[in-house]
Protein backbone atom coordinates (compact mmCIF):
# COMPACT_ATOMS: atom_id res chain seq x y z
CA UNK A 1 0.00 0.00 0.00
CA UNK A 2 1.10 3.41 -0.94
CA UNK A 3 1.80 5.51 2.50
CA UNK A 4 1.47 9.42 1.58
CA UNK A 5 -0.23 11.99 3.71
CA UNK A 6 -0.53 13.77 -0.26
CA UNK A 7 -4.02 13.55 -2.12
CA UNK A 8 -3.89 11.57 -5.30
CA UNK A 9 -4.93 14.12 -7.87
CA UNK A 10 -6.40 12.88 -11.51
CA UNK A 11 -6.88 15.52 -14.46
CA UNK A 12 -8.25 15.35 -17.02
CA UNK A 13 -7.10 18.01 -19.80
CA UNK A 14 -9.53 17.55 -22.32
CA UNK A 15 -7.75 20.33 -24.97
CA UNK A 16 -9.51 21.74 -27.55
CA UNK A 17 -12.36 18.51 -27.89
CA UNK A 18 -16.13 18.96 -27.07
CA UNK A 19 -17.94 21.73 -27.30
CA UNK A 20 -20.88 22.23 -24.43
CA UNK A 21 -23.49 19.93 -25.76
CA UNK A 22 -20.69 17.36 -26.03
CA UNK A 23 -19.59 18.01 -23.12
CA UNK A 24 -22.43 17.72 -21.27
CA UNK A 25 -23.64 14.35 -22.61
CA UNK A 26 -19.42 12.96 -22.28
CA UNK A 27 -19.98 14.17 -18.46
CA UNK A 28 -23.11 12.88 -18.21
CA UNK A 29 -21.88 9.62 -19.04
CA UNK A 30 -18.47 9.07 -16.71
CA UNK A 31 -19.28 11.59 -13.80
CA UNK A 32 -21.73 9.45 -11.78
CA UNK A 33 -19.60 6.19 -12.42
CA UNK A 34 -16.27 8.79 -11.03
CA UNK A 35 -18.14 9.82 -7.98
CA UNK A 36 -19.33 6.18 -6.89
CA UNK A 37 -15.75 4.77 -7.27
CA UNK A 38 -14.49 7.85 -5.34
CA UNK A 39 -16.78 7.76 -2.84
CA UNK A 40 -15.32 5.58 -0.28
CA UNK A 41 -11.40 7.40 -1.13
CA UNK A 42 -11.58 11.02 0.70
CA UNK A 43 -7.62 10.98 -1.24
CA UNK A 44 -8.85 10.72 -4.43
CA UNK A 45 -9.17 14.35 -6.39
CA UNK A 46 -11.03 13.37 -10.17
CA UNK A 47 -10.68 16.66 -11.74
CA UNK A 48 -12.24 17.23 -15.42
CA UNK A 49 -10.83 19.98 -17.67
CA UNK A 50 -12.79 20.96 -20.47
CA UNK A 51 -12.94 23.80 -22.86
CA UNK A 52 -13.42 26.99 -21.30
CA UNK A 53 -16.86 27.51 -23.16
CA UNK A 54 -17.93 24.10 -22.22
CA UNK A 55 -17.21 24.89 -18.44
CA UNK A 56 -20.92 25.88 -17.62
CA UNK A 57 -22.35 22.81 -19.34
CA UNK A 58 -20.13 20.39 -17.41
CA UNK A 59 -20.41 22.13 -14.18
CA UNK A 60 -24.19 21.52 -14.59
CA UNK A 61 -23.49 17.86 -14.69
CA UNK A 62 -21.05 17.76 -11.61
CA UNK A 63 -23.38 20.68 -9.21
CA UNK A 64 -24.97 17.13 -7.76
CA UNK A 65 -21.52 15.47 -7.70
CA UNK A 66 -19.42 17.77 -5.56
CA UNK A 67 -16.32 14.94 -5.25
CA UNK A 68 -15.72 15.45 -9.10
CA UNK A 69 -13.84 18.94 -9.68
CA UNK A 70 -13.29 21.25 -12.85
CA UNK A 71 -10.30 22.93 -13.71
CA UNK A 72 -9.63 25.38 -17.23
CA UNK A 73 -7.08 25.11 -19.27
CA UNK A 74 -6.09 28.49 -19.33
CA UNK A 75 -6.17 31.34 -18.38
CA UNK A 76 -4.53 35.16 -18.66
CA UNK A 77 -3.10 36.69 -15.49
CA UNK A 78 -4.56 40.60 -15.68
CA UNK A 79 -7.88 41.47 -13.27
CA UNK A 80 -10.14 42.74 -16.40
CA UNK A 81 -9.53 44.99 -19.72
CA UNK A 82 -8.85 44.89 -23.01
CA UNK A 83 -7.12 41.38 -23.65
CA UNK A 84 -9.73 40.22 -26.79
CA UNK A 85 -10.30 36.54 -25.61
CA UNK A 86 -8.97 36.05 -22.89
CA UNK A 87 -10.75 34.92 -19.50
CA UNK A 88 -9.53 36.39 -16.51
CA UNK A 89 -8.53 34.56 -12.96
CA UNK A 90 -12.11 35.90 -11.31
CA UNK A 91 -13.72 34.57 -14.22
CA UNK A 92 -12.32 30.84 -13.57
CA UNK A 93 -12.77 31.08 -10.07
CA UNK A 94 -16.83 31.69 -11.03
CA UNK A 95 -16.92 28.15 -12.40
CA UNK A 96 -13.83 26.16 -11.03
CA UNK A 97 -11.61 25.71 -8.63
CA UNK A 98 -8.31 24.19 -10.71
CA UNK A 99 -6.70 26.22 -14.11
CA UNK A 100 -4.36 24.50 -16.01
CA UNK A 101 -0.94 26.56 -16.69
CA UNK A 102 1.65 26.20 -18.92
CA UNK A 103 0.57 23.52 -20.89
CA UNK A 104 3.48 22.19 -23.47
CA UNK A 105 0.63 23.04 -26.17
CA UNK A 106 0.65 26.56 -24.23
CA UNK A 107 4.05 27.09 -24.49
CA UNK A 108 4.54 25.81 -27.86
CA UNK A 109 2.15 27.03 -30.33
CA UNK A 110 1.40 30.42 -28.55
CA UNK A 111 4.28 31.57 -27.24
CA UNK A 112 4.02 31.06 -23.19
CA UNK A 113 7.65 31.60 -21.51
CA UNK A 114 8.16 30.79 -17.91
CA UNK A 115 7.51 34.43 -16.77
CA UNK A 116 3.94 34.43 -18.44
CA UNK A 117 3.47 31.30 -16.93
CA UNK A 118 4.56 32.69 -13.81
CA UNK A 119 2.27 35.83 -13.53
CA UNK A 120 -0.40 33.53 -14.44
CA UNK A 121 -0.02 30.79 -11.59
CA UNK A 122 0.25 34.36 -9.31
CA UNK A 123 -3.16 35.62 -10.09
CA UNK A 124 -4.61 32.17 -9.76
CA UNK A 125 -3.10 32.22 -6.16
CA UNK A 126 -4.46 35.60 -5.55
CA UNK A 127 -7.78 34.62 -6.87
CA UNK A 128 -8.34 31.31 -4.61
CA UNK A 129 -7.64 28.97 -7.42
CA UNK A 130 -5.33 25.78 -7.59
CA UNK A 131 -2.79 26.28 -10.57
CA UNK A 132 -1.48 23.15 -11.69
CA UNK A 133 1.54 24.13 -13.71
CA UNK A 134 2.86 21.64 -16.69
CA UNK A 135 6.77 21.92 -16.74
CA UNK A 136 9.14 19.49 -18.71
CA UNK A 137 11.73 19.43 -21.11
CA UNK A 138 11.05 18.99 -24.89
CA UNK A 139 12.79 16.10 -27.08
CA UNK A 140 16.01 17.39 -28.25
CA UNK A 141 17.01 18.39 -24.40
CA UNK A 142 16.31 15.18 -22.77
CA UNK A 143 18.21 13.72 -26.26
CA UNK A 144 20.97 15.72 -25.45
CA UNK A 145 20.90 14.87 -21.05
CA UNK A 146 19.70 18.34 -20.39
CA UNK A 147 16.90 17.27 -18.21
CA UNK A 148 17.72 18.34 -15.12
CA UNK A 149 18.41 21.68 -15.78
CA UNK A 150 15.81 22.72 -17.81
CA UNK A 151 13.83 21.76 -15.22
CA UNK A 152 16.08 23.71 -12.48
CA UNK A 153 15.47 26.53 -15.12
CA UNK A 154 12.03 26.36 -14.72
CA UNK A 155 10.98 25.71 -11.51
CA UNK A 156 13.02 28.69 -10.84
CA UNK A 157 11.04 30.60 -13.21
CA UNK A 158 7.53 29.56 -13.59
CA UNK A 159 7.50 28.17 -9.78
CA UNK A 160 8.59 31.31 -8.45
CA UNK A 161 7.43 34.33 -5.86
CA UNK A 162 4.57 32.08 -4.70
CA UNK A 163 2.82 33.89 -1.21
CA UNK A 164 3.99 31.25 1.83
CA UNK A 165 0.47 31.08 2.71
CA UNK A 166 -0.90 29.91 -0.20
CA UNK A 167 2.10 27.91 -1.51
CA UNK A 168 0.33 24.25 -0.32
CA UNK A 169 -3.18 25.33 -3.10
CA UNK A 170 -0.22 24.47 -5.94
CA UNK A 171 0.05 21.64 -8.16
CA UNK A 172 2.79 20.63 -10.44
CA UNK A 173 2.40 18.43 -13.23
CA UNK A 174 5.96 17.05 -14.82
CA UNK A 175 5.28 16.50 -18.32
CA UNK A 176 7.90 15.88 -20.97
CA UNK A 177 6.89 16.79 -24.04
CA UNK A 178 8.31 13.89 -25.96
CA UNK A 179 5.82 11.75 -23.68
CA UNK A 180 2.99 14.25 -24.81
CA UNK A 181 0.05 12.62 -27.12
CA UNK A 182 2.97 10.37 -28.66
CA UNK A 183 2.12 6.73 -26.69
CA UNK A 184 5.67 6.50 -25.42
CA UNK A 185 5.32 7.08 -22.01
CA UNK A 186 8.30 7.82 -19.57
CA UNK A 187 9.19 5.05 -17.01
CA UNK A 188 7.70 5.74 -13.62
CA UNK A 189 11.36 5.51 -12.27
CA UNK A 190 12.31 7.96 -14.93
CA UNK A 191 9.57 10.30 -14.16
CA UNK A 192 10.15 9.40 -10.59
CA UNK A 193 13.48 10.68 -10.50
CA UNK A 194 12.63 13.93 -12.11
CA UNK A 195 9.83 14.39 -9.50
CA UNK A 196 12.12 14.31 -6.92
CA UNK A 197 14.38 16.80 -7.85
CA UNK A 198 11.08 19.19 -8.44
CA UNK A 199 10.56 18.55 -4.78
CA UNK A 200 13.98 19.26 -3.66
CA UNK A 201 14.26 22.53 -5.72
CA UNK A 202 10.75 23.19 -4.14
CA UNK A 203 11.89 22.93 -0.88
CA UNK A 204 14.73 24.94 -1.27
CA UNK A 205 12.98 27.97 -1.65
CA UNK A 206 9.69 27.28 0.39
CA UNK A 207 10.76 25.36 2.64
CA UNK A 208 10.21 21.57 4.19
CA UNK A 209 6.35 21.76 4.96
CA UNK A 210 5.31 23.50 1.63
CA UNK A 211 7.69 20.93 -0.52
CA UNK A 212 5.97 17.93 1.48
CA UNK A 213 2.37 19.11 0.91
CA UNK A 214 3.38 20.04 -2.72
CA UNK A 215 0.96 17.87 -5.15
CA UNK A 216 3.23 16.44 -8.32
CA UNK A 217 1.84 14.56 -11.08
CA UNK A 218 2.78 12.75 -13.63
CA UNK A 219 1.89 13.78 -17.18
CA UNK A 220 2.37 12.24 -21.02
CA UNK A 221 0.72 9.17 -22.59
CA UNK A 222 -1.52 7.69 -19.33
CA UNK A 223 -4.02 5.83 -19.94
CA UNK A 224 -5.76 2.59 -17.76
CA UNK A 225 -3.24 0.41 -18.82
CA UNK A 226 -0.07 1.80 -16.98
CA UNK A 227 -1.06 4.73 -14.68
CA UNK A 228 -0.63 1.80 -11.94
CA UNK A 229 3.03 1.82 -12.76
CA UNK A 230 2.95 5.91 -11.98
CA UNK A 231 0.86 5.62 -9.28
CA UNK A 232 2.95 2.43 -7.16
CA UNK A 233 5.90 4.91 -6.98
CA UNK A 234 6.29 6.80 -4.09
CA UNK A 235 7.39 10.20 -5.62
CA UNK A 236 4.42 10.52 -8.05
CA UNK A 237 1.13 11.97 -6.69
CA UNK A 238 -1.38 11.64 -9.88
CA UNK A 239 -1.66 11.84 -13.35
CA UNK A 240 -2.18 14.69 -15.72
CA UNK A 241 -3.86 12.61 -18.52
CA UNK A 242 -4.56 14.10 -21.87
CA UNK A 243 -6.10 11.77 -24.75
CA UNK A 244 -7.38 8.95 -21.97
CA UNK A 245 -9.33 11.71 -20.47
CA UNK A 246 -11.73 12.02 -23.32
CA UNK A 247 -12.38 8.50 -23.45
CA UNK A 248 -14.17 6.10 -20.93
CA UNK A 249 -10.81 5.29 -20.54
CA UNK A 250 -10.76 8.16 -17.31
CA UNK A 251 -12.91 5.96 -15.38
CA UNK A 252 -10.40 2.78 -15.81
CA UNK A 253 -7.71 4.89 -14.72
CA UNK A 254 -9.60 6.63 -11.67
CA UNK A 255 -10.50 2.86 -10.93
CA UNK A 256 -6.80 1.68 -11.17
CA UNK A 257 -5.30 4.31 -8.68
CA UNK A 258 -8.14 3.09 -6.15
CA UNK A 259 -7.03 -0.43 -6.41
CA UNK A 260 -3.30 0.92 -6.74
CA UNK A 261 -3.88 2.90 -3.15
CA UNK A 262 -5.72 -0.25 -1.82
CA UNK A 263 -2.30 -2.06 -2.30
C1 LIG B 1 -1.55 16.45 -21.73
O1 LIG B 1 -2.20 16.97 -22.62
O2 LIG B 1 -1.24 17.08 -20.72
C2 LIG B 1 -1.13 15.05 -21.91
C3 LIG B 1 -0.38 14.51 -21.00
O3 LIG B 1 -1.60 14.41 -23.03
P1 LIG B 1 -1.55 12.82 -23.31
O4 LIG B 1 -2.03 12.14 -22.06
O5 LIG B 1 -2.45 12.62 -24.46
O6 LIG B 1 -0.13 12.48 -23.60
Amino acid sequence: MKTTSRNAVIAGNWKMNYGPRQASEFAGEIVPELDQLVEHYPQIVPIMCPPSISLPAVREVTQAFPRIELGAQNMYFEEKGAFTGEISPAMVRELCRYVILGHSERRTYFGETDDIVNKKAQAALRHGLCPVVCIGERLEQYDAGQTEDVIRFQVQHSLAHFPADAVREVVVAYEPVWAIGTGKAATADGAGKVIALIRRLFEDRYGNEAATTLRILYGGSVTSANISEFMTHPDIDGALVGGASITHDFVEIVQKVIETLQG
